[in-house]
């Protein structure tokens, strides 16, 4: 029997980190190894079309990228029917789903909100819908850390009730939430682990697979890299006059690659809590993926520069539209429930960041 995980997003900046960590470290106990075939579904809007190669240089598999705009149900609905039928022995198995692809920009979606809600919610209705049409057990959705908005208590756990969505972005994340559960109320055969991703950031360690978006990044590391490597003259912290403790934003940076090792262990929770028909599993598990430390713009700045021994060229700048104040996870749960360490401090993460854009992006 073929086991199959579908990864949408699978040339984006986690996605594809998570293929790699699926296709390298994949769980061998008891006898029983859990290696799936990886099946891509990716359109390019934000990613890069050589990712497929360099994972397969990295790992030496083969992973297979359909180029198509999960928005299109037809379309979305042929890979899902190859896939099924695509085996000789006609024995093959979707047994997951990872749902990374959406837009993730915080401005942009400010700039463009019709097309973050027409993208980011049109995909995952389809994908929800064909997830069940095809029988497909396990259900893995990135969500964010920004469905909690601004909070008055820190650190924030699952159970953190949402607050006002700050940007259309978190809003596409907070419905996204609430579509998976009232979907999975009519769908009982399916289980579901919706990622609330802190701040991810770094890159892999081999500097083969990195962060590398088509458009115009507006995250802080990549800003941080670029700008070092002088690609951008300089760069500005959104905010100096927070209530904070150095009047900028504090986030819980965590680096990629413990970001889709959580996604490994949550595959691996899934399917053998299905297995075992685990009724202390709830049919939607919500985890948060962070280290548990807030870090400032600032200070996140001074790691790179002491990791990279360079001066950066910032300003203390407007704040940002959209932007929270202050948020740091509560991981407790992950790390007891999926077995999750995170083991990458900010140093660590700005290091992997600095030699990505080096080796690969140029400097
Ligand atoms: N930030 C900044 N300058 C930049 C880009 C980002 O000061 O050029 C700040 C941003 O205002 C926020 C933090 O860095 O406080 C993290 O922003 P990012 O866009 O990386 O992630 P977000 O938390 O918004 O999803």
């Amino acid at each position: 029997m073929q086991k199959k995980v579908i990864i949408t997003g699978g040339c984006g900046y986690i996605g594809s980190h998570t293929v790699v960590e699926c296709l390298e470290n994949y769980t061998k106990k008891n006898g029983y190894e859990q290696d799936y075939q990886i099946i891509s579904i990716d359109n390019h809007l934000n990613s890069s079309s050589s990712v497929i190669e360099n994972i397969k240089k990295l790992t030496g598999r083969e992973v297979k990228n359909y180029d198509i705009d999960l928005c299109d149900y037809d379309k979305t609905k042929e890979v899902f029917e190859k896939e099924v039928n695509s085996s000789s022995e006609s024995d093959s198995e979707i047994i997951g789903i990872i749902h990374f692809a959406a837009l993730k920009s915080v401005p942009d979606s400010v700039a463009d909100p019709v097309f973050y809600y027409q993208n980011n919610l049109n995909s995952l209705l389809n994908i929800l819908k064909l997830s069940k049409e095809y029988k497909v057990e396990n259900f893995i959705f990135s969500s964010s850390c920004s469905v909690y908005g601004n909070v008055e208590k820190l650190p924030v756990s699952e159970t953190t009730p949402f607050g006002a969505a700050e940007s259309p972005y978190a809003y596409t994340k907070q419905v996204g939430e609430r579509m998976i559960i009232d979907f999975a109320k009519t769908s009982e055969h399916q289980k579901f682990v919706l990622l609330r991703y802190f701040n991810p950031v770094g890159a892999h360690i081999s500097a083969q697979i990195g962060e590398d978006p088509k458009n115009p990044p507006t995250s802080l590391v990549p800003i941080i890299t670029l700008t070092a490597a002088g690609k951008r003259d300089k760069m500005h912290v959104h905010g100096s006059d927070y209530n904070t403790r150095d009047g900028s934003c504090i986030r819980d940076y965590i680096h990629v690659s413990d970001i889709a090792e959580a996604h490994r262990l949550a595959i691996d929770f899934l399917v053998e809590n299905n297995q075992n028909d685990n009724k202390e599993v709830n049919q939607v598990e919500i985890f948060n993926l962070g280290t548990g430390n807030g870090v400032t713009v600032l200070e996140a700045i001074k790691a790179f520069e002491k990791v990279s021994n360079k001066k950066l060229n910032y300003k203390l700048g407007e704040r940002r539209e959209g932007d929270v104040v202050e948020i740091y996870a509560d991981n407790e749960k992950a790390k007891t429930v999926l077995g999750w360490i995170p083991k990458y401090g900010i140093e660590e993460m700005m290091r992997s960041a600095w030699k990505w854009q080096k080796n690969v992006l140029g400097n």
